[in-house]
């Protein structure tokens, strides 16, 4: 297997002239710089070729530049790029009908178009307060939700997120996550983990500091996406809906990551067999233009004209790119993500035997988080091992993501191929292996110096 020397020297040559101009709050990993792509393929501006196993972070949902999305930009590009959202066109009216069709509720919805996912968030946050008139809300520790003021405050997934923006919005009070592998909180003698956190809620949070009917709405990733893919505990989502619906609060679920055909299903939430009320996407949902949707059950969507609104909202070359990528998703990837994500699992789970530092690999569909541990028993979190890993796979040609403390995310594209997988999971393996060996020699050579090594907790 090569092992590349990177970045090359265009991409150096790129990187020091971005480091002039950009801000350098972007949470760049490796130096990675983006010639062209095609379907799960990219090339580097030096002709190196990768595999993206991240799909710009679970963006590019039906591939690099699917002839179709490209063909429906292509055609739109040549009618009209902008007309704002004082006025209407077709393919934005299309795409709010398609988005009623796919809603993972029955009642009908209605859509308001974004221009990204913090933005779907900001208007779910603003329709649950103008519905419900009620003020407050709850949020989950390791929730990513975006970075604008209303969002941040409820993404809990890193300290550096809130570090210097105070204050923030106010009314959010965040709780634990059911993650079945790391469970804070004591469940009661046979208590499923799930309702063992909204028993917490119940009892804790609105038994001792937000009174229910204050409470607007809790909004949730269905599989926390940045905090570590985790999926939740699976009485998790009956339990929460029957106490919203029990106090009149609203379940909101940030699909951002999670949704358009990721998991084998438009939502994610779909697994768990429970209706949301409101719904905020982005990412896949366009193949990479810049689109986001909140969408809600009709009856909610009272607000008046002029209340809420956008200028780029609807942009119709977004609007043609989503058509055409719920139409491909919808024809054969969606198929494709339930088949390749169990092949993909099926490799993983047979490496994990080989390798005790992986310590869980889970998930849905092509949305699997594989977490690094230095002991199975103790679940200590390998962060190092994990950074190690993702740079060797770099340079082996494989491009992934970490997320949550310790874990690797795989999210392809969802049209990914067998010997597609077979190839990045021989990558990944051989970057895995290098990485252990590598940590273990440092780990000796320190011993050998007398260096004190830190005591596993
Ligand atoms: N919500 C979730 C679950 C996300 O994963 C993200 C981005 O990673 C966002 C919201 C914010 O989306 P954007 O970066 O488009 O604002």
């Amino acid at each position: 297997m090569q092992i590349m020397n990177l970045p090359g020297p265009k991409a150096k040559a790129l990187i020091q002239r971005d480091q002039e101009v950009i801000s350098p709050s972007y949470p760049r990993g490796y130096p990675f710089v983006m010639d062209h792509g095609k379907g799960t393929e990219v090339w580097d501006v030096d002709g190196n070729r990768f595999l993206d196993f991240a799909a710009g972070i679970a963006v590019v949902s039906t591939g690099h530049s699917h002839p179709r999305v490209v063909r429906a930009i292509q055609e739109q590009a040549e009618k009209f790029i902008h007309i704002s959202s004082d006025f209407y066109h077709e393919k934005w009216i299309e795409l709010g009908e398609k988005i009623n069709q796919i809603a993972p509720f029955q009642e009908d919805a209605v859509s308001f178009m974004t221009n990204s996912g913090t933005e779907s968030v900001e208007a779910a946050i603003k329709l649950a307060r103008h519905y419900t008139r009620a003020t407050e809300f709850i949020g989950f520790l390791g929730a990513f939700h975006g970075r604008t003021m209303g969002a941040v405050t409820f993404t809990a997934s890193k300290p550096l997120y809130h570090r210097d923006f105070y204050p923030l919005m106010n009314g959010v009070v965040h709780v634990p996550f059911p993650d079945p592998y790391r469970p804070v909180l004591e469940s009661l003698p046979g208590e499923e983990y799930g309702a063992t956190v909204v028993r917490y809620i119940e009892e804790q949070i609105l038994g001792h500091l937000l009174p229910p009917e204050d409470v607007a709405g809790v909004l949730v990733e269905p599989i926390q996406g940045e905090g570590g893919y985790i999926v939740p505990a699976p009485g998790f989502f009956p339990a929460l809906r029957e106490l919203c619906d029990r106090h009149k609060i609203l379940l909101i679920v940030d699909e951002v990551q999670s949704g358009m055909g990721r998991t084998g299903k438009w939502w994610a939430i779909e697994h768990f067999g429970v209706e949301p009320d409101i719904v905020c996407a982005a990412k896949g949902i366009a193949s990479g233009v810049p689109l986001g949707v909140m969408f809600a059950r009709k009856h909610l969507v009272n607000w008046k004209r002029g209340a809420h609104g956008n200028t780029f909202g609807g942009n119709p070359l977004a609007c043609a790119a989503a058509l055409a990528t719920i139409e491909v998703i919808e024809e054969e990837y969606m198929e494709n993500a339930t088949q390749m994500g169990d092949y993909l699992m099926s490799i993983l789970d047979e490496m994990a035997v080989r390798h005790p530092s992986m310590g869980q690999v889970r998930g849905l569909g092509l949305m699997i988080g594989v977490e690094f541990v230095k002991d199975r028993l103790t679940k200590e979190a390998d962060e190092k091992l994990r950074d190690v890993i993702v740079e060797n796979a770099f340079v082996r040609g494989l491009l992934l993501l970490g997320c949550g403390r310790s874990t690797i995310r795989f999210a392809p594209p969802l049209g990914v191929t067998r010997s597609e997988i077979d190839e990045a999971m021989e990558i990944f393996e051989s970057a895995l292996t290098a990485a252990e060996q590598s940590l273990e020699l440092d780990e000796a050579s320190s011993k050998d110096r007398g260096e004190v090594q830190p005591i596993a907790a």
